[in-house]
């Protein structure tokens, strides 16, 4: 039996809205791994949340907080909603994903783009350009318009209210992310483009002029293109697969991201990992969540997608818990599940009868079993 000690935490916070429904199907499968593959983890629950501020008067408690730190990955289910804006600002301001992903520099969000071939006909797009579909955005995670200071909204002298973000980026915040970026492309295809908005903004000829320093200084084997963020939403709905890696900003790469979406067919396919820098002895923590929110509009109904959850499961298992093969039989086992004719509301297609949340974990256990049976 595994040492108490030699067991890798993983710490499960479900969040708001659809976050902990779709997590539940996350930790089944965690389960399963601990269980069948003898994956040597710990799962620890943490409180976050509108439930958390009503039992210890704080959205991200300390001991949340605490947890996240010393855990070795984060499984996280989602943010925001009506529980959470009612709570006063100054609560809310406190406490959040926002700070989770600061506090532990989160600098890197890596967000995979897969159209699974089984989905091509429910999908938005047309078929002919979802074949081939298989890019990763990388999203800067903890700096520019979502951080950067000024901010708030003030009375003007006239009686006028205004509002005020500020977009700010450092050579070192830039570089960072866009050397992920690079490394990851070093993996796949070679090829990186880069986003940014350089026509209007300086802080974009800054990003544009440090992508170009990096590539000439350590990565010219990397074939590099710029875009502005405008035209790269059109491309991405025009042609998905003309992309290997995408590395832009906090703002462009949120919103980019939910027009991927598209493309793999519904955002309850997109899973993420947001890293940090390794650390002295290489180990790469990281947390792993859904690209979507908390979905209010269908939360509490048993019927959001889990998918999205439980990929980032199988980027957990690559990328942090060391066990690539259980990650990749976890890819193989949504696949199945998928080329077996399961489907949540948001990827049913005419005729297809949709399932529940729990219905899909069951479809992915099965799916598991009969793998690696
Ligand atoms: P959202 O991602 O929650 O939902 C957008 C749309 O996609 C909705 O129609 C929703 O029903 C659908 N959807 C999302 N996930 C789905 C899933 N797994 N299965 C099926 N359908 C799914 O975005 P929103 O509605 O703009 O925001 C709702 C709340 O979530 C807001 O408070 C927002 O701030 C927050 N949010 C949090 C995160 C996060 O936790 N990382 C990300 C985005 C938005």
């Amino acid at each position: 039996m595994t040492q108490a000690t030699n067991l890798l935490k993983v710490v499960v916070i479900g969040g708001e809205g659809i976050g902990p429904e779709v997590t539940d199907q996350s930790v089944r499968v965690l389960n399963w791994f601990i269980d069948r593959r003898h994956a040597p983890l710990q799962l620890h629950d943490a409180p976050y949340g509108a439930e958390a501020y009503r039992e210890f008067g704080q959205i991200l408690p300390a001991q949340t907080m605490e947890a996240v730190r010393n855990a070795d990955a984060i499984l996280f289910g989602a943010t925001g909603g009506p529980d959470l804006d009612v709570l006063p600002k100054p609560v809310r301001h406190q406490g959040s994903l926002l700070r989770i992903r600061e506090g532990l520099t989160l600098f890197a969000n890596l967000r995979p783009i897969i159209a699974h071939a089984a989905l091509f006909a429910s999908a938005p797009l047309k078929a002919e350009v979802l074949e081939g579909v298989d890019f990763v955005i990388v999203r800067e995670l903890v700096g520019a318009i979502y951080f950067g200071q000024p901010r708030g909204i003030e009375t003007l002298p006239d009686g006028q209210r205004r509002g005020v973000n500020t977009q700010v980026y450092t050579t070192s915040e830039i570089r960072r992310v866009v050397r992920v970026a690079f490394e990851l492309a070093r993996t796949r295809k070679h090829r990186l483009c880069s986003v940014d908005k350089a026509n209007v903004m300086e802080s974009g000829v800054l990003w544009r002029e440090e992508v170009d320093k990096l590539h000439q200084a350590e990565f010219s084997d990397v074939d590099l293109s710029h875009m502005y963020v405008d035209n790269c939403a059109m491309q991405i709905v025009r042609k998905p697969n003309q992309s290997d890696v995408i590395v832009t900003d906090n703002l462009f790469g949120d919103i980019l991201s939910d027009c991927a979406a598209m493309a793999a067919g519904s955002l309850g396919m997109l899973p993420s990992a947001a890293i940090v820098p390794r650390d002295a002895a290489g180990r790469s923590k990281a947390l792993y969540e859904p690209v979507h929110g908390s979905a209010p509009d269908i939360a509490g109904k048993n019927i959001a997608n889990p998918l999205a959850s439980i990929q980032s499961v199988a980027m957990m298992l690559r990328m942090t818990l060391g066990r690539p093969e259980d990650a990749d039989l976890l890819e193989r086992a949504v696949r199945h599940t998928l080329e077996a004719g399961h489907r949540t509301a948001d990827i049913a297609g005419r005729g297809d009868t949709p399932i529940s949340t729990f219905a899909m974990g069951d479809a992915v256990l099965a799916s598991l079993d009969q793998i690696a049976a």
